[in-house]
């Protein structure tokens, strides 16, 4: 008999993920809060947990559909299984993406609910959003509160593959001289507020004025944090991340498995 002392509220984590989220940033996380009745707001639901925006072409609805199963695919070539199950909302237009608190962002994700602009609608981004979304799924509260953000994103910047934040796009930067964080720098941006101001300190903020100017887009901090964790994870595997993972929500520092030595591989 499975008898629970406790009921079993996990229902409501993506909602106080959302309140949690909105006292951090704004009003755009209310707007955001529309994507709880998604069907209220000009989504069509396509698929289950796929919804776009009424209006859509063929092309746009088959790429997504293709997209969401290369995405999941990816989430499970770093987690090794996928437990977590994102409500995916695409906007084609830019008003949409707008309207939902998307701001200029190419993708974001509001607790299990991903929002992809019409810049983002690929697997990259997708997958990039269902990396925060699985890693918020594995953790408790104190294990979420404990992981530093630049770990977070440099994980779904590795498990997302995109070019834009890709190992070429950081040799380019250093090739142009685009100043970028070391890795001392990017491991003090622990918090949400410190990676929401680095974002505009280091240059990833600015890319609709550049876009409106026709220059080159540059991500130096994603990129950054994306270079970080690449190697670790290439060294440390999946066993290593459920390791990090089942260390933080023990409560132990994050740096007991950051830095620690791999596991030396069975003779
Ligand atoms: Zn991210």
């Amino acid at each position: 008999m499975n008898t629970r002392p406790f009921p079993n509220l996990a229902f409501l984590r993506p909602l106080a993920a959302l309140l949690l989220l909105a006292l951090l940033q704004g009003c755009s996380v209310l707007q955001g809060g529309k994507l709880f009745a998604p069907q209220s707001f000009g989504f069509e639901r396509i698929a289950p947990d796929l919804y776009v925006e009424a209006g859509a072409d063929a092309s746009a609805r088959a790429r997504l559909m293709q997209a969401v199963p290369q995405a999941e695919a990816a989430v499970r070539g770093v987690f090794g299984s996928v437990l977590s199950r994102p409500a995916v909302h695409a906007c084609v237009t830019e008003g949409c993406h707008r309207a939902f608190g998307g701001g200029g962002t190419m993708a974001k994700v509001y607790g299990d609910r991903i929002l992809l602009s019409p810049r983002g609608l690929s697997w990259h981004y997708l997958a990039h959003e269902w990396s925060h979304a699985e890693l918020f799924q594995r953790l408790r509260w104190r294990g979420f509160w404990a992981l530093p953000r630049w770990f977070d994103e440099g994980l779904a910047v590795a498990v997302s593959e995109a070019p834009e934040t890709s190992e070429a796009h950081w040799q380019a930067l250093r090739a142009a001289g685009v100043p970028v964080p070391s890795p001392v720098q990017l491991r003090r941006i622990d918090s949400l507020w410190r990676w929401e101001t680095a974002i505009q300190a280091w240059g990833d903020g600015g890319n609709a004025g550049r876009r409106a100017r026709g220059e080159w887009e540059i991500r130096p901090l994603y990129t950054a944090a994306g270079h970080e964790v690449r190697p670790w994870l290439k060294t440390h595997g999946t066993v290593g991340l459920l390791a990090l993972i089942g260390g933080l929500n023990a409560g132990e520092p994050f740096e007991d498995f950051y830095d620690a030595a791999p596991v030396a591989a069975a003779p």
